[in-house]
């Protein structure tokens, strides 16, 4: 008996030895490499008293140059992105306003935030980053660019001090019509800075909202973009009688005139963001902060069906967004995470950082950001659009606005689409297709059409799920005031 014990005591010994050492023979060989090394190398983060994100709408990331754009100035934000972190594959799951800001500050996707568009309500049952924050301690001051997301859809909650008194002022530079231009944003957090004495802990949330239509001919970057070839560039819009908006024609011959004030509208906003930067460096905010910069969704650009605007597909064009996050010190600077990540996951990530608890039923996870290099991404990834592809409304649309609407998936490799109103579907390999252009359904081999199979099943098993949030619509006197500036910020245009 005894000599069995000390048999069996020896063998669990040899084993455990041997287990133990393989385990680290494993990961001295992939320290070599240099890849998923870093089990036993997490990086103590920097603390950050302040918390700053700073929100680009409809800034397409390929239009960056930190994202490889070669033509468009935007040399602040290349700068904050070799100080930082730049996610170069964040997507959002709803290429819309609200929708995907409500994303962003719940951790929630649309189905389970219950916000499916623009003009509908940000329910109370959703916890917004902002009340996280507020209760942690922060002073929390927001700062926006455009009415999709004024205090009455109750995004605003949790601010101590929100900033869009502008849009019933008609002596503020509201330009053109009901959005504000970067400058008069940028002076804006500037003079309430000044205003206040600098609080312990500050979240600051600022808005820009210059990239989206309509677009203006920012000087000098205009004329500066004045040579650029545009011929190589994808056009797929084609109309037979092209659509005309402030002037321009959008058919082909004319893209390279929105495509300069796109670009031109981005380098402006980028200028006046380094203003910004520039004065919370002076006041020792920015080196103190955890910086965010995103965007909500891209922009068609001609490239798909739409001259201009968003919503209508769920093409990299509107779901890839612009992710770059500066810790203090500029600590893991000059880190490119090519792993997917979903929008949801922002939230809890700074949340995780913060050391502060996320709330309950969110569908993001956090990152660790002192072991980013182990981040093998999230998969898979679902997006769905908001607006109608074209044509008629079908009927029968049950209790989520979007359902019948474009929407994909996205695997490590491969993105599946549909579009149950065409009753059209496509499968991109988007390692060697980054454009979406060859849809591998055409002659589909038997492996795609596997694969067609299984990610329309999950697909199809994503659409059908639902929260316990029903959509909810502002009051009717509300929907009123909302239409009326939507439709001045060119959302409701019906012949585009
Ligand atoms: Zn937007």
């Amino acid at each position: 008996m005894l000599i069995f014990l000390i048999t069996a005591f020896l063998l669990v010994v040899i084993i455990q030895w041997f287990v133990e050492s393989s385990y680290f023979e494993r990961s001295a060989v992939a320290a070599k490499d240099g890849s998923k090394s870093s089990l036993y190398q997490i990086t103590p983060l920097p603390y950050a008293k302040h918390v700053i994100i700073i929100s680009l709408d409809t800034t397409r990331a390929d239009h960056l140059g930190c994202y490889g754009n070669s033509w468009i100035k935007t040399p602040n934000l290349d700068a904050l992105a070799a100080q930082g972190y730049l996610f170069e594959n964040l997507y959002t799951p709803i290429p819309s306003t609200l929708a995907s800001h409500t994303t962003l500050f719940t951790g929630r996707q649309p189905r389970f935030h219950g916000v499916p568009n623009n003009s509908y309500y940000v329910s109370e049952d959703n916890i917004l980053l902002t009340q996280i924050l507020k209760k942690a301690g922060f002073t929390t001051l927001g700062f926006i660019g455009a009415a999709p997301l004024r205090t009455k859809t109750g995004f605003s909650r949790g601010f101590d001090f929100y900033d869009d008194d502008w849009l019933i002022d008609p002596a503020v530079d509201v330009t053109p019509r009901l959005q504000r231009s970067a400058a008069a944003v940028t002076d804006s957090v500037i003079a309430e800075l000044e205003k206040i004495k600098l609080p312990e802990r500050l979240f600051l949330f600022v808005h820009y909202y210059d990239p989206h239509y309509h677009y203006l001919p920012r000087e000098p970057w205009f004329s500066d973009y004045n040579d650029v070839d545009f011929s190589g560039m994808p056009y797929s819009y084609n109309s037979v009688t092209p659509a005309s908006r402030e002037g321009i024609l959008f058919q082909k011959s004319k893209v390279g005139i929105v495509r300069r004030q796109y670009a031109s509208e981005i380098s402006y906003m980028d200028f006046h963001l380094g203003r910004l930067f520039e004065y919370l460096k002076k006041k020792n905010i920015l080196d103190d902060a955890v910086v965010l910069v995103t965007s909500d969704h891209g922009e068609e650009l001609g490239e798909r069906v739409r001259p201009t605007g968003h919503g209508a597909t769920v093409f990299n064009i509107e779901s890839h967004t612009v992710g770059i996050l500066r810790l203090p010190d500029t600590h893991g600077g000059g880190t490119r995470i090519n792993a997917a990540l979903g929008q949801e996951s922002l939230m809890p990530t700074l949340l995780k950082y913060l050391s502060l608890k996320l709330p309950e039923h969110i569908q993001g996870s956090p990152l660790e950001l002192g072991d980013i290099n182990a981040f093998a991404g999230q998969y898979p990834l679902f997006c769905e659009a908001t607006r109608w592809w074209k044509g008629d409304v079908p009927k029968g649309i049950s209790s989520w606005p979007n359902m019948g609407k474009f929407r994909s998936i996205r695997g490590v490799r491969y993105k599946y689409m549909q579009s149950p109103q065409l009753g059209q579907d496509a499968l991109f390999d988007m390692q060697n297709d980054p454009l979406e252009r060859k849809n591998l359904l055409v002659e589909p081999s038997p492996e795609v059409l596997k694969m067609r199979q299984q990610m329309g099943t999950l697909l199809k098993e994503w659409s059908t799920r639902l929260g316990t949030i029903i959509p909810q619509k502002p009051s009717s006197e509300d929907i009123n005031e909302q239409l009326e500036q939507l439709e001045a910020l060119g959302y409701m245009k019906k012949n585009l």
